[in-house]
This record gives structure tokens, sequence and C-alpha cells, in this order.
């Protein structure tokens, strides 16, 4: 292995990569790790020595504050390769700064921003082998902090660590998605962590979600947890609506995430001249929509599968049907922000980062 010190990171480069060992042609989501990771511990008050070296395990004591209170937080963004080899990312500003609301929220020291791009710039120009050309290709990168520290008395944590894991990922596609609307379960609550990325909101969602996938659902529509009544997120994914031609969205909360491509659709349709509504919308509005043939889509919208039309909803254990569009919504915004994502078309919001 070999140390190079660079302007603010210390670089451990692994010898010989695995990327020609890996089936890029049949990844599972998530599931495999590149050669390197970034890692920063917190000590006394301060981040010290980021470093950049081969991923593998870790030693951490099994009395380190994350396995008894879960305080973690973590982010998702990717890294997209365009034709001529160049590497992207999408607005990753909007990461990085949403890092550090949810690590405030779990009372987790703030990571400067400034390392935490240099560490991203790095870290990606090292593995970039990994990304692969093709729409659709990608890099998922996993930003996420865990407190560290050992003790088991319940206050927060006065160290913690901070790493990057990069795992490459094809085209998500998942299939048809039907979704059950919660009348019972709750992903958030109002004053609790539900805007934050925080690691036990996810979960705190696995069985709720499973109850669903028993009935022959794949995710839940998660209502508000005061009176189920507001239309709020779809799994881990914000949520649209589009009645006739208007699209709605729940404006963000406490409860409710704000999310990266949630804002971007909104900015892409009001330059597409669609009607988009920042606005709560109830159940009675998405049922009435639906008896009078209002309803045309709905969609969730994430990082991961960029935009998942959603086929089909459950209520009070009455399944409806969303009408199969030809030209949808849905579609439109995934190939505009694919195009803009992979360098094939304008960007004139300035949301592209060039990897450097
Ligand atoms: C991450 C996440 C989203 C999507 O955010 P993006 O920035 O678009 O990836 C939406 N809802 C929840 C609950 C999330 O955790």
């Amino acid at each position: 292995m070999s140390l190079i010190s660079q302007q603010n990171l210390t670089v451990i480069k692994k010898e010989t990569s695995r990327v020609n060992d890996v089936d890029f042609s049949n990844l599972t989501f998530g599931k495999e790790f590149t050669d390197h990771m970034f890692e920063c511990d917190y000590k006394d008050g301060t981040w010290l020595e980021p470093t950049i070296r081969p991923f593998g395990p870790l030693t951490i004591s099994p009395g380190a504050k994350v396995f008894h209170y879960g305080q973690a937080v973590f982010e998702g963004m990717k890294a997209y390769k365009d034709d001529q080899g160049k590497v992207w990312m999408f607005r990753p500003h909007e990461n990085i700064k949403r890092m550090n609301r949810s690590s405030k929220r779990l009372a987790i020291p703030e990571f400067p921003p400034e390392i935490f791009l240099e560490a991203l710039n790095t870290i990606l120009r090292m593995d970039s082998e990994w990304i692969k050309p093709g729409f659709g290709n990608s890099l998922y990168i996993r930003p996420f902090v865990i407190a560290t520290q050992s003790g088991v008395a319940a206050s927060e944590s006065t160290e913690y660590k901070f790493m990057i894991l990069l795992s490459p990922a094809q085209a998500y596609y998942k299939g048809e998605v039907r979704v059950v609307i919660a009348e019972h379960y709750s992903r958030a609550a109002d004053g609790g962590v539900g805007a934050a990325k925080a690691a036990g909101n996810y979960g705190a969602q696995f069985y709720p979600t499973n109850l669903a996938k028993e009935k022959g659902f794949q995710q839940v529509i998660w209502t508000d947890s005061n009176e189920h009544k507001y239309l709020e997120e779809a799994g881990t994914m914000n949520v649209f609506f589009r009645i006739n031609d208007t699209l709605i969205t729940a404006p963000t909360s406490d409860r409710i995430l704000d999310g990266v491509t949630r804002k971007s659709v909104i900015a892409l349709a009001e330059r597409n001249g669609i009607k988009a509504e920042v606005r709560k919308i109830t159940i009675d509005e998405l049922l009435a929509a639906s008896n009078e043939g209002s309803l045309m889509e709905i969609f969730g919208a994430g990082t991961a599968a960029v935009i998942s039309p959603v086929t089909a909803f459950s209520y009070k254990d009455q399944v409806r049907q969303l009408p199969q569009l030809e030209d949808s919504f849905a579609m439109r915004f995934k190939n505009e922000l694919m195009g803009i994502q992979y360098n094939k078309a304008e960007d004139p919001f300035g949301w592209r980062y060039e990897v450097h």
C-alpha cells in the first residue's frame, strides 16, 4: 500500500483493484462496494485525519453508542459517467447541507463541507473505473456518520466516525409498484426526526412495509401521524400526484424529507409549464379524483430510483388502479433528470457538478 498525503486528505491506495472481478451487468443494488472508502473520526471536539483507504471492516467497541441509541445519519447521492468519460454528480451541495441538518437534529457535530466535497472528488477520481458509462449506470454514494464512543449511558456520544462508501448500481427498476395507504403506522411525527435522514427512520419502516408486502404490495404511502388524513411520502421517496394536468406534492415539514429529486421535479415542472402545487393533499381528495377519473398518476421521487411510477393503491382494503399512460409526467421527468445527470441535455439550472 502506498501512502500519499494530499492537501487535507491522507490517501492509502489499494494495490490491486477488484473492479475486473465484478459483473457489472448483474448488480444487486447496494451489495458491492468499490476499492476504497473515506473515513474521518471526531474526538475531543474536532474532526481528525480525513483518510481514504481500502474498503474493509471496522473495529468498533460493542459499547459504541450507535448500537444502543441509534445515533446515526446518512445521505444518498450518485455519480454518473458521460460518453466522454467525464464524471458528474447531481447537486452535491444539497446533500452536504442536508447531512449537516440531519446531524444537528441527532446531536451529531457537523462535518466541514469543504472536506466532504474534497473527499467526494478524491475518492470518485480514485474509483472512477467503477463508474460505467451508459444511461442508468451509476455509482451510488453513501456518506454516513455513527456515534462511536463506548458507553451505554443515555446521552449523546463525544466521538463519531464519518464515512463515505461507494457502490456500483444499474438502472433501478423495481417493476410494478403497488402501494398501501397507511391507516395505522407512521413514518414520522411532528417534532420528530422525519425531516432528517436518520438511520432509525428506516429501521422503523421495515415492519409496516413487510405487512404491505404480505398483502401483495411493494410500498406504503405514509400519511400524517395525527389523523392519517394527508398523503406525505411513498416508502423512502417523496410522492407526487397528478390530478388532470396539475402536479401536487406535500410541503416539507417535520415529517417530510426535503428531497433533492422532489425539488428538482418541481423546478422542471415549472420550466415545462406544468402547474405544480406544493400543498397538503388528503386521502379524500385522492379518492374523489380516482372516482371521477381525474387521477392520472402517482409517482415517487428519490435518488435511488429517480422516478418510480405507482400502478395501483389500496385504501381500507379497496384497490384502485392508476391509468396506463403513453406519455406520463413520470417518464418525462425521469428522462429530463437523467439527461441532465448524464450530461446528455442542457443544464439550465446549473445542477451538474463535474468531479475533478
Ligand atoms: C432520501 C429520502 C428521500 C429522497 O431524497 P432525495 O434527495 O431525492 O434522494 C425522500 N424521502 C425520504 C424519507 C428519504 O429518506
